[in-house]
């Protein structure tokens, strides 16, 4: 198969229908065969009902549909291990994103050999307080510290090789992330397409404050993750033997002072204080990391890789 859509959703039944018929306008005239993957995230609109209506039409048209609200990356992950396209995009059920964008998405990834495409919403039409602000500030920040000069990862409509859907793992909200998880899993050729986004039309937003406190929060883990996952303790040893060194100097000199020079009240000294707590401070870190190397030792993922060619065997 040539391309599967993917699209994941929370009580948006009134935007199915017109969505389903947008897609099929723009990809009846291409020569792909292709499919649409629904996943409802535990609707309690009538959603479902809605996508299996429009499965018994179109046999193009699949769903599954998970028993609670389970979340976004979570049904993206669910999705990303049924499909069958060689092409992947996902997109939002709303009606934000619009699908004429997949022809050249899909182009990008087949002729132009991209990875992964992310689509950027150069011109937004969300509330700009709440989000606009909040998402250029995001965005550059986790270009910062990824080193992907993307401007927009949490864009919902994204095309991937199937290869790259397969690799990765999302869960929790990890789906902010999605190329820098597709990045560190080997897949550098991450491209950017300015595409057009639309008002919100129907339902409301299902993401709130709350993302304000766990976007920032799954960013820390994803980096040190990605860079200290199978091998915790080159973060936690150094850090750990820092605050010990610094501790018994400073404790060192402190006794090399009461004991040359007869110096009492050693104990009353802030520096005396704070010398224990670096000695404590370093003793922890460094068993925080021997327990973090006994926690990934026996891991069963501890030696998947991502094995891209073999010869010979
Ligand atoms: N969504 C989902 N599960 C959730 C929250 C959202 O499947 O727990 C879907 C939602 O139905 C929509 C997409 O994810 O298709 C993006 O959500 P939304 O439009 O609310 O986000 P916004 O555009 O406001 O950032
Ligand atoms: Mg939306």
């Amino acid at each position: 198969m040539d391309l599967s859509i993917v699209i994941p959703l929370l009580n948006e039944r009134e935007s199915l229908p017109e969505l389903h018929a947008w897609i099929r306008n723009v990809l009846d005239d291409l020569p792909w065969s292709w499919e649409i993957l629904f996943v409802d995230d535990g609707s309690q609109d009538g959603s479902w009902e809605v996508i299996t209506a429009l499965a018994a039409k179109d046999p193009a048209v699949k769903g599954v549909r998970f028993s609670r609200n389970y979340g976004k990356s979570a049904a993206l992950q669910t999705a990303f291990s049924r499909v069958k396209g060689n092409v992947v995009i996902t997109m939002d059920a709303d009606l934000q994103d619009n699908p004429e964008e997949i022809p050249a998405l899909v182009h990008m990834i087949r002729e132009e050999g991209f990875d992964l495409v992310s689509g950027w919403k150069k011109v937004r039409h969300d509330p700009a307080l709440t989000k606009n602000l909040p998402s250029k500030f995001y965005n550059w920040t986790v270009r910062r510290m990824t080193g992907i000069p993307l401007h927009d990862f949490n864009c919902g409509l994204k095309a991937y090789k199937r290869e790259v859907v397969r690799a990765i793992e999302i869960y929790g909200d990890m789906h902010r992330y999605i190329p820098v998880l597709a990045k560190w899993a080997g897949f550098h050729r991450i491209g950017e397409k300015v595409v057009r986004h639309q008002e919100r039309k129907f339902g409301v937003s299902k993401f709130g404050v709350e993302r304000f406190v766990r976007g920032p929060l799954d960013l820390l883990s994803v980096m040190f993750i990605s860079r200290f996952g199978k091998r915790p303790m080159h973060f936690f040893g150094p850090l750990g033997v820092l605050f010990f060194l610094i501790g018994l100097v400073i404790l060192l000199v402190l006794s090399w002072q009461k004991l040359m020079h007869h110096e009492y009240g050693i104990a009353d000294r802030p520096l005396f204080y704070f010398g224990i707590l670096a000695l404590i401070m370093g003793t922890q870190l460094f068993v925080t990391g021997f327990l973090a190397e006994l926690i990934s030792r026996s891991a069963s993922q501890r030696n998947d890789y991502l094995i891209r060619e073999t010869t010979g065997i």
